[in-house]
């Protein structure tokens, strides 16, 4: 029997969300049904209904967006492993844990990623809604393949877990997993939104010394300076490759993480890096987005490029871990969330991200 929740959609042309009723579809052989306590909004959902990007995914609308949540199971398929009433954490990331990616250590890679949106449902007027991401956590529940739906057992508020399957993961995963620096070492992070502080927050727990924040925004940069950098740049005011070489030694930093989401944030976190450095990169930009490095410095100087696909993430590994950094009392985890509004709220929820006024706003039941 379909089951009706109310769920934020964004329709065709719309450039906010419309709270209606949604008849989730039934869970298929292997799917969970999970009623959702907060999801943590994403910057990458205001761009997926801004009027631009709609040209990069035409025709499927209407669309419920949110890919980073917590929950808890109230339904299965026939095929489902999760217990009915476990608490559960949603990543966009799925993990099958049996196709060639998954089984030869690169799960962040599974098959099951990056294809096309599924119906998660009817809307009352006789729409198909479809999830892309496969996830669709703007609602009261959501119905979704079990293999991205994660089994967490701590005491963590819902507010927190909820920035789990995006912000943390992609952020800390990027340094923890990918990245990788070296205790005393220095470190460069381009961007300053949620990604960008976690890596901060990533990689002073890992013992950088030197942690320089490049951002253009002055709020984002004081909450860089509270994280844990160590320097922080405006990109706007002067040569700011300049002002990160003066402050590693005319070399540039051991490594470079680009969490800006623009073409010049991917150029200056590898221009900003030393020779014989690690740049790790997340920004896609736009599906067929190219950039040109200089060449000489990639082939002959060891400039190392890394992709950072939700922090090369293994759940069952990472829950564990990321859960204990968070439990140490060691990450600044206020600094991080936004305000906490309902779902019926989403619209100032959107606002507050699409302003980048708040790091990561948290919608809630
Ligand atoms: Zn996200
Ligand atoms: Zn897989």
């Amino acid at each position: 029997m379909p089951t009706d929740v109310l769920a934020a959609v964004a329709r065709e042309g719309e450039r906010e969300f419309r709270v209606e009723t949604v008849s989730l579809r039934d869970p298929g052989e292997t799917d969970v049904v999970v009623e959702i306590a907060a999801s943590a909004f994403c910057y990458s959902d205001w761009i997926a209904i801004d009027g631009d990007a709609e040209r990069r995914t035409p025709g499927i609308r209407p669309i419920v967006l949110g890919h980073s949540a917590v929950g808890t199971v109230v339904d299965r398929g026939p095929e489902g492993r999760h217990r009915i009433g476990e608490r559960v954490l949603i990543t966009a990331t799925p993990e099958c844990g049996e196709c060639f990616w998954c089984t030869s250590g690169r799960i962040d890679q599974c098959e099951g990623l990056f294809v096309p949106a599924p119906v998660s449902g009817m809307l009352h007027d006789g729409l198909e809604l479809r999830a892309p991401g496969h996830s669709g956590t703007y609602a009261e529940a959501t119905v979704l393949r079990a293999m991205q739906a994660f089994p967490v057992r701590s005491d963590l508020p819902d507010e927190w877990l909820a920035m789990f399957g995006c912000g943390i993961t992609s952020g800390m995963g990027a340094v923890v997993n990918v990245g990788r620096p070296e205790p005393g070492s220095s470190v460069l992070v381009v961007g300053c939104g949620q990604i960008g502080l976690w890596m901060i927050q990533a990689a002073r727990l890992l013992g950088a010394e030197q942690i320089i924040a490049v951002e253009p925004l002055p709020q984002r940069r004081a909450v860089a300076a509270r994280v844990g950098a160590t320097a922080v740049l405006d990109p706007d005011d002067g040569d700011v490759l300049e002002a990160i070489r003066a402050l590693t030694g005319g070399r540039g930093a051991d490594q470079g993480f680009d969490a800006g989401g623009t073409l010049e944030a991917v150029r200056l976190a590898f221009l900003g890096t030393r020779n014989g450095g690690v740049t790790t990169l997340t920004s896609y930009v736009e599906r067929w987005s190219e950039i040109s490095l200089p060449l000489f410095d990639l082939a002959l100087r060891g400039r190392d490029v890394r992709s950072s696909q939700t922090g090369r993430l293994d759940m069952r590994r990472d829950i564990a871990r990321f859960t204990r950094m968070l439990e140490s009392g060691r990450v600044d985890v206020d600094a991080m969330l936004g305000g906490i509004r309902p779902l019926a709220r989403i619209n100032e929820t959107l606002a507050a991200s699409r302003d980048r006024v708040e790091i990561t706003p948290i919608v809630v039941r």
